[in-house]
């Protein structure tokens, strides 16, 4: 395709990933982001082997590589810390030829982006209120007045993209039913093993732990919630966390007794109930602008940084702009639907606290053969970003 002028919406993971690729292939990119002051903020993330081979196919396998913290390990406990299930992510990364999990602080990874855009790309204090069509291309109108002509507008501006509301695409976004905390540690406590990450499943809701670089540990905990914005969660600091999962094995009071009130974020857990198309006349959706996903299969960024590969080789292999856009929504939509689905179904499965339910749920998945729940990943992880 001959070059275009390019306009991205949003400088998150999904954003930035998009536009160094589009720009290195020739394109003139501009990533337009409403803060004045991009801040790299977050907790942790882990980079699948999937988008970790997406990432070479745009040739940013070295940003995640060099700041991510490989796991070689994956189990899932109950309260008391007796193992459930467990996944070997040596072996699953050498299957799949890519390494199968890599934790990374959120923050770490937009910074090693945005050095990777590189300057003269990004445009900050750039909220985009309004999109007009033209004969030859699109008008966007941002907060301040300014107004920009462009060829194709991506919309990587997260789950309440302004993009997809200026393309008309309806949309319903979905309380999960359980609220998250995330920290970051300040050291890795005695005892735990930097290799592994766990996630416990208990009666009073999940916690995990994933170790990171640099001797820290990226932590969450999710508990369910009658509602979103719940005003006595709201409150909770690392004393109430502690009192609330006080009788869960040792691991998880050492995690938050490491944890400073200032290094917790607090969210309702939500999604989008997955949408019928991702594009509009050039216009494209990605990230969680498309997809937002829950957190239980860890693929919400991975999500976003496969749209982008896969946006960028269905750019390269069509000469229309309109093939090229139908391409890649073809590709994406039952992919990521899939995903959605997944991840929704697995999130109120392990929220169970029905005793007895929860008691039946944890021998099932104490019974299920490893190979089993290694097998399950084979779609997610078998796929391919040929360049
Ligand atoms: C608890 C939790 C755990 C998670 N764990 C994982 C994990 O292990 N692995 C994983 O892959 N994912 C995980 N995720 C998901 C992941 O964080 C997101 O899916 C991903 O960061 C979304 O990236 P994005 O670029 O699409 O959107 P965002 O990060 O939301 O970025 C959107 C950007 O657009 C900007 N913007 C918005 N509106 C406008 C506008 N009108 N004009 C200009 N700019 C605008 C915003 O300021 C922002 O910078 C997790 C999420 C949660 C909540």
């Amino acid at each position: 395709m001959q070059p275009r002028s390019i306009s991205i919406v949003g400088a998150g993971i999904g954003g930035l990933v998009a536009g160094i690729a589009l720009r290195r292939a020739g394109h003139d990119v501009t990533v337009y982001e409403r803060h004045e002051t991009v801040l790299s903020l977050g907790a942790g993330l882990v980079i699948g082997a999937n988008a970790v081979k997406a990432l070479r196919s745009l040739d940013l396998e070295h940003v995640v590589l060099g700041i991510g913290h490989r796991l070689s390990e994956l189990r899932v406990v109950n309260h008391r810390g007796t193992r459930l299930a467990q996944t070997d992510q040596l072996s699953v990364g050498g299957r799949y030829g890519a390494i199968a999990s890599l934790a990374v602080h959120r923050a770490d990874l937009h910074r090693a982006l945005l050095e990777e855009l590189g300057d003269g790309s990004l445009r900050t204090g750039m909220s985009l209120v309004h999109i007009e069509k033209h004969d030859d291309g699109l008008e966007l109108t941002f907060a301040n007045g300014e107004v920009h002509r462009t060829d194709l507008v991506l919309g990587a501006d997260g789950i309440h993209s302004t993009v997809r509301s200026a393309m008309g695409i309806p949309s319903h976004e979905r309380f999960a039913g359980y609220t998250c905390w995330r920290g970051i540690t300040s050291h890795i406590p005695t005892g735990i093993n930097p290799q592994i990450t766990t996630e416990t499943w208990g009666p009073h809701g999940r916690f995990g732990i994933v170790p990171l670089s640099q001797n820290r540990i990226y932590w969450f905990a999710t508990v369910n919630a009658e509602g979103p914005h719940d005003a006595v969660f709201k409150t909770w600091r690392i004393a109430d966390l502690r009192q609330h999962f006080r009788s869960y094995h040792a691991d998880v009071n050492a995690v938050l007794d490491a944890t400073h009130d200032e290094d917790v974020l607090w969210n309702d857990i939500r999604d989008l109930e997955p949408l019928t198309t991702y594009v509009g006349w050039r216009t494209v959706l990605l990230g969680d602008a498309a997809h937002a996903t829950t957190p239980n299969m860890g693929q919400g960024a991975c999500q976003a940084i496969e749209s982008a590969a896969v946006l960028v080789r269905s750019l390269r292999r069509h000469s229309s702009l309109d093939d090229a856009i139908a391409d890649y929504d073809r590709q994406r939509v039952p992919r990521a639907r899939k995903i959605v689905d997944m991840s929704w179904t697995i999130g109120k499965v392990a929220q169970i606290t029905n005793p007895v339910l929860a008691g039946l749920r944890n021998l099932l998945v104490r019974a299920t053969p490893a190979r089993v729940n290694e097998r399950t990943l084979d779609f997610l992880y078998s796929v391919d970003f040929d360049r």
